[in-house]
């Protein structure tokens, strides 16, 4: 495209214009996973709806495709097109919150830190994911769950409304009253009905001080631990998530040096309700266990904890991921995590499984398009590696766990947590009847597909 026909677009548009000949070009189009290296046509960071409005009409008089980026952080790379346009909403990180509605409204380029410092300051929470530099956009769009879930639910049981620029350029509101069908596809549905340009949660009076901590055990012992894990997850408390994660022990400083870089299974712990009585808890069901290496439980800042996995997860490195959702941890799926985890590709690398269940699954499955409620278990195989000749082996390693453990999930899958994995996969993603209700959304507002780079529900 020509430089004089991207001047065009500078006129209607308040935000920044970006084009290849910019200096701010490489910073704009560059996303968390490195795996991913595009180079779109144009950059648009708008400053309000009007300029979404304006970039969508641009791209769509020029034939260009259209990607979203929120916070860029999604493992497939949608956020961002080869010689198309790509909506980079980094300039957009506004928080309002009015406390006398209980609501948080939040632009489309927050992150979650933003999120989660705004709230905090006025002794709220709004539940989000477990790494602050998530876009909220992205999250939301796909469900969003975390360390409250399962007390609050997922993110998008907290969503009154969101403000929607259509395919047709249309500025719209989707909630409960106005758009009812829209606001339900965008609950899990994705961006494939339009561009949010802000979002409106109720908040929770919550924090901002949460007992939180972790228990880090060998790895050799995984397979009792996760044993133990599962009959103390089937009685937990709403108010107790524990997540676990295999991996090679990072340099906290409550474990001895050398178990630095060790093979370790760690249960995250948070506790949403009065962290004496949680502490009590956490003693007696998980300390008492096993041997492990260090134990690190006390009350924090969540807006801090919220932050403490931040530097394992740091842009610029290689990710490909796959997930199943679980039932239940049943002795074969304990055995094949464990066996991939005894056999990491790259000092990286994670097997992440995440306690669901709690007030998600209260929740009617046909009230949102987040259709696995009933997973109790998420599973994320996090292949992480930092040079492309690793590529290779770091994706049969996630493939190869991935394909052990499918006998033992349920065939459902958080499609935040797809990489691209074409048609079939986003299919895979939901149950068939949710599938043709989106359909159904996706004719109505956006029937020519203008919205197709996201993990895509075409109109036909
Ligand atoms: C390290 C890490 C940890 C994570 N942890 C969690 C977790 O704990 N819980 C959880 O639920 N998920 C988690 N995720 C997954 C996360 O929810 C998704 O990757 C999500 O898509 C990220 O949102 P984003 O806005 O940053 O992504 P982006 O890449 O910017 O967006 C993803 C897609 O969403 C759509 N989109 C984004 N913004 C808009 C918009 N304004 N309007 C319309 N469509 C839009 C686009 O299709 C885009 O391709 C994690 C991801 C990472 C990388």
């Amino acid at each position: 495209m020509q430089t004089s026909e991207i001047e065009a677009l500078r006129g209607p548009v308040d935000g920044e214009v970006i084009s290849a000949e910019d200096p701010e070009y490489g910073e704009a189009r560059t996303i968390w996973n490195a795996m991913i290296d595009r180079e779109p046509a144009v950059i648009v960071q708008p400053q309000n709806a009007d300029d979404v409005v304006a970039a969508i009409a641009f791209a769509r008089e020029n034939d260009l495709a259209i990607a979203v980026s929120g916070g860029g952080h999604n493992v497939a790379g949608n956020a961002v097109v080869d010689d198309g346009l790509m909506i980079d909403f980094s300039g957009m990180r506004g928080i309002e919150i009015d406390p006398d509605r209980g609501v948080a409204r939040v632009e489309a380029g927050a992150l979650l830190s933003d999120l989660d410092a705004a709230v905090a300051e006025q002794g709220l929470l709004v539940p989000g994911g477990i790494v602050s530099t998530t876009g909220v956009a992205g999250l939301t769009l796909g469900g969003g769950f975390g360390w409250t879930s399962r007390k609050l639910g997922l993110t998008i049981d907290s969503l009154r409304s969101a403000d929607v620029v259509t395919a047709d350029g249309e500025r719209i509101t989707a909630s409960e009253e106005s758009h009812p069908d829209l606001f339900w596809a965008i609950r899990g549905g994705g961006g494939n009905f339009g561009v949010v340009t802000s979002f409106e949660f109720e908040t929770h009076e919550l924090g901002p001080e949460l007992l939180c901590g972790m228990i880090v055990y060998p790895l050799e012992s995984a397979r009792e631990v996760l044993r133990h894990h599962r009959e103390m997850t089937a009685k937990a408390p709403e108010e107790l998530s524990a997540w676990t994660v295999m991996r090679l022990a990072p340099p906290l400083p409550f474990l001895p040096g050398e178990v630095h870089g060790l093979p370790v299974l760690v249960i995250a712990f948070v506790y949403l309700g009065d962290p004496e009585e949680g502490e009590a808890l956490i003693n007696e069901r998980y300390a008492q266990f096993g041997e492990p290496y260090g134990t690190h439980i006390g009350v924090m800042p969540f807006a801090e904890w919220q932050q403490g996995f931040d530097a394992l997860n740091p842009e610029g490195d290689r990710n490909y991921w796959k997930s199943h959702n679980l039932a239940e941890l049943s002795d074969p799926a304990i055995d094949a995590l464990v066996a991939a985890a005894e056999d990491l590709p790259s000092p990286q690398a994670e097997v992440f499984v995440a306690h669901l269940g709690g007030a998600i699954a209260r929740v009617p499955a046909d009230q949102t398009a987040y259709a696995h409620r009933d997973a109790e278990f998420v599973v994320n195989i996090h292949g992480h590696w930092t040079e492309p000749a690793e590529d290779q082996t770091g994706v049969a390693w996630v493939r190869g766990l991935f394909d052990a453990l499918a006998p033992h999930a349920t065939g459902g899958t958080y499609v935040n947590f797809l990489s691209d994995e074409g048609a079939e996969g986003v299919r895979g993603a939901y149950p068939p009847a949710v599938w043709s209700r989106l359909v159904e959304v996706k004719r109505r507002y956006d029937p020519e597909n203008v919205f197709r780079l996201n993990q895509n529900i075409p109109p036909d």
